[in-house]
């Protein structure tokens, strides 16, 4: 059952930007035609200083799609949540409570109690009383930013220190006229600016404020299109300060908050009810969907009986050092582009300057991936580490099924993997190394390479398991990688033990 309070959906746009994992989820769950439809790949990011030189600049197109997917994709929030509800109401045993909130909850035994209560305005379809007490298994608190339930929790924030005031605007073209689609971070340390052409017309703009006493009035269109105008010129020549609908004009303090769990008993919280970070990656949303794919398969594997139910503790033992580490990164782009002083601002501009002549200088901007869970259901000792291929996702690459030597189909490797674990064997058919007399139960083989019966087009997988020699490898059932059998002669061997190690630890966490 999910409940929430606003009868409609919040029909402002906050999240403009989702990455290729994301894609990849929403792949998973049946939609990524219907979010295809409503989204765009970026083209470029470019940072600039106040007098308008490049500092920085990143092609979007070139950035790897190691999910399949492109990397940084625009979309407008209110439409992407229409789609999830539609995407919703494909599954009957789903109860949607629309106009009601959680407003208490106590845990009992193996049990939450919850109170709900009506907040809509429909009072035709309130028949007997304004509140009832639902009985649950478990609870996910997808709440938001001034969750209740965190609260009743009393679950503390750590403070990851970002808390400047922004002003956030969008601005709809009328489409007539062609504009230039790159995204720029002006880095002017009078005025830091943020200028990102998403999908279709719409022009997110996000101003920084300089301080707490000039937020009086600035929401007012007249003074919102003065601060547009000195860099309309940017988007096309032909704009003035006139063009376009102003859609919205609010102020935010972003924040970089992160939950010191993500679970007590039998509730968890989800998105901005578990973290926030600034928007400088646009990443907020991205860590909310991941939360949900981490946390569901586990907790579907819990209620049919197939994983015991302290599995769901790596939920806050992967998540949390994933998001620490992407708000970390996001409060890092903050510094870059938020310098206010001038001697801070030219030392900046150097530096930066100076990594377009050696790029591993700013190998700390990220657009994209690359962060790593933290330790959990792993078939290795501790966290996993940085650049895989253990705890990252499976790379995922077009793939063609042949019969008789002949294509017959075309498809996403996922499409391929079962909703459990997956053992895929490159160059090497693993079920020819299981051992007969044991029950691998829940574990799908895939066998990829040129004399299998499937072929990979581009060569995704295969490169990937050419660079971290990697023979086998075992796929938990949201794509990361539970282990992996390095190529050689003692494959069977080194497979009985990581499988023994999975088994391990799920009973360990039994
Ligand atoms: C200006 C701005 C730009 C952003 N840009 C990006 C971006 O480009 N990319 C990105 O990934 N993220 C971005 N974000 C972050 C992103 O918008 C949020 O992380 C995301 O919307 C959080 O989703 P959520 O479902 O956790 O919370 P919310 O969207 O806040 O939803 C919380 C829900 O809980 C409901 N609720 C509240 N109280 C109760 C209750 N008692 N009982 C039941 N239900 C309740 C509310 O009605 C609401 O529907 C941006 C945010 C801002 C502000």
């Amino acid at each position: 059952m999910i409940v929430d309070p606003s009868p409609e959906i919040y029909d402002i746009p906050r999240a403009v930007h989702f990455d290729g994992e994301v894609m990849r989820i929403f792949q998973a769950m049946g939609l990524a035609d219907a979010v295809g439809r409503l989204s765009a790949p970026g083209k470029k990011i470019s940072f600039t200083n106040g007098k308008n030189w490049t500092l920085f600049e990143q092609d979007l197109s070139v950035v790897p799609r190691h999910n399949g997917w492109f990397n940084n994709q625009f979309f407008n929030q209110p439409r992407l949540e229409a789609c999830l509800r539609e995407g919703v109401s494909r599954y009957p045993n789903v109860t949607f409570r629309s106009g009601w909130a959680l407003s208490s909850l106590d845990q009992v035994a193996d049990k939450v109690r919850v109170q709900i209560t009506y907040t809509g305005t429909d009072q035709t379809s309130i028949e007997t009383e304004q509140t009832e007490l639902v009985s649950a298994r478990y609870v996910l608190a997808c709440d938001g930013a001034s969750s209740l339930i965190r609260t009743l929790l009393a679950i503390p924030q750590e403070d990851l220190h970002c808390d400047e005031p922004w002003l956030v605007c969008d601005l709809m073209l009328d489409g007539k006229e062609e504009f230039n689609r790159s995204g720029l971070q002006i880095c002017d340390p009078a005025r830091p600016t943020t200028l990102i052409p998403c999908e279709g017309n719409h022009i997110r703009w996000e101003f920084m404020l300089n301080a707490e006493n000039e937020i009086e009035g600035v929401e007012e269109e007249a003074a919102v299109r003065a601060m547009m105008a000195p860099h309309l010129w940017r988007l096309s020549p032909n704009l003035t300060a006139e063009d376009g609908e102003l859609v919205r004009a609010k102020v935010y303090k972003f924040h970089a908050l992160i939950a010191e769990t993500f679970q007590q008993g039998q509730v968890f919280l989800l998105g901005d009810a578990a973290h926030q970070t600034p928007p400088f990656l646009g990443q907020g949303l991205c860590a909310g969907v991941r939360d949900a794919y981490n946390l569901c398969w586990k907790l579907a594997g819990v209620i049919q009986g197939n994983h015991p139910a302290s599995i769901l503790e790596t939920y806050t033992s992967e998540r949390r050092p994933h998001v620490n580490e992407v708000i970390t990164t996001a409060v890092a782009h903050g510094a870059i582009i938020q310098a206010r002083n001038p001697l801070k601002a030219t030392v900046r501009d150097c530096y930066l300057m100076l990594g377009r002549a050696f790029p591993f200088l700013v190998s700390f901007l990220k657009f994209g991936e690359g962060w790593n869970l933290g330790p959990g259901l792993f078939g290795i000792e501790g966290a996993p580490s940085p650049g895989g291929p253990v705890g990252e996702p499976l790379p995922q690459g077009r793939v063609q099924q042949r019969q008789d030597g002949q294509p017959t189909n075309t498809l996403w490797s996922d499409e391929l993997l079962g909703t459990g674990y997956t053992l895929i064997g490159f160059n090497v058919d693993p079920a020819s190394l299981l051992a007969k007399n044991r029950n691998y139960d829940g574990l799908s083989t895939l066998h990829i390479g040129p004399e299998a019966s499937l072929h990979e087009i581009e060569g995704e997988l295969m490169n990937w398991a050419t660079e971290h020699a990697v023979g086998l490898a075992l796929v938990r059932p949201d794509r990361q990688v539970f282990g992996i059998c390095r190529k050689g002669p003692d494959l069977a061997p080194q497979l009985e033990q990581l499988i023994d190690r999975l088994y391990r630890q799920l009973e360990q966490h039994s």
